[in-house]
């Protein structure tokens, strides 16, 4: 594993002084070394000589665009944890987001100006928690090594090692603020190359063939834990299907059997699975997910709002729950946009009889927004960071903690 536990550094490009200095208190307040300038041949030069772990870019300054200071940054490899910064809207930083990820960037979340002290602040620990626990966060293709790390070979070898660990993230009742069950989250703990997240080996194993190999390792590992400590409970577990499992008419068979193995009865589990992967073979999706209800599997449209839409297929698959993209549920509290997004996704599927979870939800004012606005399950740091097994049964038996008071989840 590596441990190379590095000095969190944090290195802002915004042409506003005022807003440098602000950063640079923020990240001060939590540890970080700070460093603030104003002009992109600044900007490079520190780079390169002072190696920061995180970069804070606003998009738009008069010498040079954010787009472009990205693209340099692709080209150049860089590794460290972005935080993109604008005042022009969430639909830039949306798009900005996509751009830096198709550069080979890390993002780790964009901030609309103005924010919140408390935003940048717990962005900022939450990264830092990822250097402190002696994982290097590593986005597998940008680094050399840990690109070499992902192969058939390696992969099949990290399956049967068990070095592919399931994590859990809670999932609350916005009404009643209690747990009603997790999220399973796969992490690759790479002996040399350290935490490797799932969106960095999950599309290798998809495109390698792989991927029903991992699934059942996943699900069997996942069923195990919740058998272990829900078996008394009543809440249930989610789990990802990958949108090339859809097609594989035997998929349903093997989930039975994994859950026969755990005793885990089939309603318990909810599996999840994204929008296009849902619909893009309409007959063969349709026979599939309708034998996986039949079996008494309940069936969860993820990432809802970014993906392929159509409310016909809406319509016409068995889904029972529908999940709105983080993407609209970070930055709800400032942004009208996501607001509207939001009310409405509640609003067709309540209609349609499905069950509105939202992830992403990362403070106090999205979840306050969501509890008005009906949503029924959420999802979030705010609540919890995914966990490995042991914490995961840890946390919820302290749960609800003193960050969620009671009375803030009674309804009106
Ligand atoms: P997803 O299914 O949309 O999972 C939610 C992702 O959002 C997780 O990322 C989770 O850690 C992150 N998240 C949760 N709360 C927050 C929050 O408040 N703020 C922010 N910024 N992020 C939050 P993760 O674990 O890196 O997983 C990424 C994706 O990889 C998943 O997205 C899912 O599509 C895929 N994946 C993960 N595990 C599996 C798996 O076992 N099988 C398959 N097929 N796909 C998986
Ligand atoms: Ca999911
Ligand atoms: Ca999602």
């Amino acid at each position: 594993m590596s441990q190379t536990i590095k000095q969190p550094r944090l290195l802002i490009l915004d042409d506003d002084p005022e807003v440098g200095h602000f950063m640079v208190a923020i990240a001060q307040g939590v540890n970080f070394e700070a460093l603030a300038t104003t002009q992109a041949e600044d900007f490079f030069q520190a780079l390169e000589t002072w190696q920061p772990t995180h970069i804070a870019l606003d998009l738009v300054m008069p010498d040079i665009d954010g787009i472009e200071i990205l693209r340099q940054l692709g080209e150049s490899a860089c590794s460290a944890t972005i935080i993109i910064i604008s005042g022009i809207g969430s639909r830039v930083l949306e798009a900005a987001y996509r751009s830096a990820a198709k550069h080979g960037l890390t993002v780790t979340d964009t901030l609309s100006k103005p924010f919140l002290p408390e935003k940048l602040r717990s962005l900022l620990i939450n990264s830092r928690v990822a250097l402190a626990s002696g994982f290097s966060v590593t986005k597998a293709h940008r680094v050399p090594s840990a690109q070499q790390a992902v192969t058939v070979v390696t992969l099949i070898t990290a399956i049967k090692k068990k070095e592919i660990e399931v994590w859990y993230q809670p999932k609350i009742n916005c009404k009643t603020g209690t747990l009603a069950g997790f999220e399973a989250l796969a992490r690759w703990l790479h002996p040399e190359v350290g935490l490797i997240l799932p969106d960095h080996f999950i599309p290798f194993a998809e495109q390698s063939g792989l991927i029903d190999m991992l699934t059942d390792h996943i699900f069997d590992q996942a069923l195990e834990w919740f058998s272990t400590y829900f078996s008394q409970s009543d809440i249930f577990l989610s789990l990802n299907i990958s949108a090339h499992s859809l097609s594989d008419m035997q998929l349903a068979d093997r989930i039975m059997a994994i859950c026969q193995t755990h005793a885990v009865a089939t309603d318990r589990i909810i599996l999840e699975m994204t929008e296009t992967s849902a619909m893009t073979d309409p007959t063969t999706t349709l026979d599939l997910l309708t034998r996986l209800r039949i079996k008494g599997l309940n069936l969860s449209i993820d990432d809802f709002g970014t993906g392929y839409s159509s409310m016909i297929r809406l319509v016409q698959l068995p889904f029972s729950e529908l999940k709105v993209d983080k993407m609209f549920v970070i930055n709800v509290a400032q942004s009208t946009e996501s607001q509207n997004v939001i009310r409405a996704i509640i609003g067709l599927g309540h209609s349609l009889g499905l069950r509105i979870t939202a992830e992403g939800v990362e403070d106090q004012a999205a979840f306050q927004f969501l509890q008005d606005e009906g949503c029924d399950l959420a999802q979030g740091y705010w609540f919890a960071q995914p966990m490995n097994g042991a914490q995961a049964a840890q946390w919820q038996l302290a749960w609800p903690t003193a960050t969620l008071e009671s009375s803030q989840l009674a309804k009106p």
